[in-house]
């Protein structure tokens, strides 16, 4: 296969998202009153609605239409008054009743959008990135500081029921292919579904992820789904296609299923990339197909040929009246909004002083961003702005850099009910502001705060680690480093002032690493100097 960078300098790769949600946190389905309830005994929940008997009728759930439009308000869409229900048939035993409750080509939602912030190695992704200007703006994304911001479209959110579960019996890793038999369940049938479908704006896995990310935050702070890409309430299904780099017309897409993780979304879409633009540049074509990626063998297989719409016969649903939306109803949900990632952001840098960069991952998940905001709400009314930006920043670099990589090695961590407290959090971060400890110490305050359930200001004092801020201790040291390398002084004094590195090394060495690194930097640069 080519290199990305190869292939972006031909190729311009377009992509769109269609994310399934279940609304997992709601008491019953969609069209009946059924329990949803996940590892439930198979079968147990189902009654004739949910199961199409002949003469029963559905009743749309109002706790669910509530739910839909505020994920539709919180990403920027339009709500729709006067939607109507269609049954989507397809015969497939996961559905008993053989078709599908769905929306039609008015959706609850319509018309929205998200702001992405990308940066750091996934900006590289987007080709061209180096040319433009920080404030420019090109195509559908905005340059700043170390990234970029892209601006991708919603084209709907539109309500729909789950299909039950197919176990498939003596065939490998649960497939179909090679089964002696199926079972089927369905207790997930008729589980309030939401369809969100993104215009085709995306231009790079890393977007892709990002989006997915965005909306899962979204979804979470909302409270209207657990979310779980592992258990299946969340689900996305990318398409694809690549057109020549400067034309306009869209490609032949393909559509990746099984993108059931963060990786495996941003994953399956690179390999597709170079995937179809090997196939393309041998002179052959892509053919509109569904995929199935592999996360183990890395790579795509076909799945089947895409169906085409009118397979579906979609057709107004007869046992369901049109769906009015009041403006009064409307309202009701939209009182109920929380503060969003995006708002939180805005409020914190305001708030702090923080830059965007830390603000925009600091909401990036709902544990770290309470954490941040409960740590923060501790520094005293009184401080002055400065002193209150130096605290914060303290605070967004452990959470940013330590806790996130806490939370990745052991994502099993509730962070709510962990050692690592925000009073804790706060007073490390003041421990090290007012250089009581150094940040290699801070560290290892970190890392003990969690192992062993302490207070800091306790593990400091049991392991004296308190720093030497006491000039006349600091000074001492650096004289006698001083007089044991007086051929590195001559050398510092005729120019290679970069041996500064080595005479602090030198003194932290002495000092057992307790020395305040600013004040001994400080003292050192002055003696040489002299
Ligand atoms: P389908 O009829 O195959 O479901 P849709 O037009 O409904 O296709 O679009 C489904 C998703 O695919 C949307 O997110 C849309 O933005 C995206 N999409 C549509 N055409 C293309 C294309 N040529 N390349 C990449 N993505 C596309
Ligand atoms: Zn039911
Ligand atoms: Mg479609």
């Amino acid at each position: 296969m080519q290199t990305l960078e190869n292939v972006l300098r031909k190729w311009e790769p377009v992509i769109g998202l269609e994310i399934h949600t279940e609304l997992t946190t709601l008491e019953t389905k969609m069209f009946c009153g059924c329990k949803l309830e996940f590892g439930a005994e198979p079968n147990t929940n189902t009654c004739p609605v949910c199961l199409g008997l002949p003469g029963a009728l559905p009743v749309p759930n109002k706790a669910a239409i509530e739910s839909i439009v505020l994920a539709g308000l919180a990403t920027n869409c339009e709500i729709e008054k006067d939607t109507m229900f269609y049954r989507k048939n397809y015969m497939y035993p996961d559905m008993a009743k053989n078709f599908q409750t769905t929306q039609g080509p008015l959706a609850f939602c319509m018309r929205g959008h998200l702001d992405l912030e990308i940066d750091g190695k996934g900006a590289d992704e987007r080709y061209g990135i180096d040319d433009v200007k920080v404030g420019e703006s090109f195509e559908n994304i905005t340059r700043c500081e170390g990234g970029y911001v892209a601006h991708v479209g919603i084209t709907r959110i539109h309500m729909e029921e789950d299909a039950g579960k197919m176990v498939h019996i003596g065939g490998s890793e649960g497939r179909i292919a090679g089964a002696t038999h199926s079972l089927v369940d369905y207790n997930r049938a008729g589980t309030p579904l939401m369809e969100l479908v993104t215009e085709p704006d995306l231009r790079t896995p890393e977007e892709a992820r990002r989006f997915m990310q965005k909306l899962r935050q979204i979804y979470l702070t909302l409270g209207i789904s657990n979310c779980s890409m592992e258990e299946g309430s969340m689900r996305c299904d990318g398409n694809i296609s690549l057109r020549r780099r400067g034309t306009h017309e869209l490609g032949t897409k393909t559509e990746l299923k099984n993108l059931n993780s963060f990786k495996s979304l941003h994953d399956g879409l690179m390999y597709e990339i170079l995937r179809q633009a090997d196939v393309l540049d041998e002179g052959g074509v892509i053919y509109q197909e569904t995929r199935h990626w592999d996360p183990s063998a890395k790579r795509t297989i076909v799945m089947r040929v895409k169906e085409t719409a009118d397979d579906y016969r979609l057709f107004p649903e007869p046992d369901l009246a049109p769906y009015h939306l009041s403006d009064e109803f409307i309202e009701r949900v939209r009182a109920k909004l929380p503060e969003l990632p995006d708002e939180m952001a805005a409020r914190i840098k305001d708030a702090y002083g923080l830059s965007a960069y830390d603000a925009s991952h600091l909401v990036e998940h709902r544990a770290t961003a309470s954490l941040f905001d409960a740590a923060a709400s501790l520094i005293p009314d009184d401080a002055s702005a400065s002193q209150r930006a130096l605290v914060a920043k303290q605070l967004a670099n452990f959470i940013i850099n330590d806790v996130t990589a806490w939370l990745n090695a052991e994502p099993d961590v509730d962070l709510a009910s962990s050692p690592l407290t925000p009073e804790r959090l706060f007073e490390l971060s003041m421990l090290l502001v007012d250089e009581t400890i150094s940040s290699k110490q801070a560290k290892e305050v970190f890392t003990a705060i969690i192992d062993e359930d302490k207070d800091p200001r306790e593990i400091v004092a049991e392991r004296g680690m308190e720093q030497v801020s006491d000039a006349g201790a600091i000074e001492a040291v650096i004289d006698s480093i001083l007089a044991e390398n007086p051929d590195k002084v001559d050398q510092y004094r005729g120019g290679k002032t970069g041996l500064i590195g080595f005479f602090v090394g030198q003194c932290m060495k002495a000092m057992q690493g307790q020395g305040n690194p600013k004040l001994i930097n400080e003292m050192l640069e002055k003696k040489l100097s002299e």
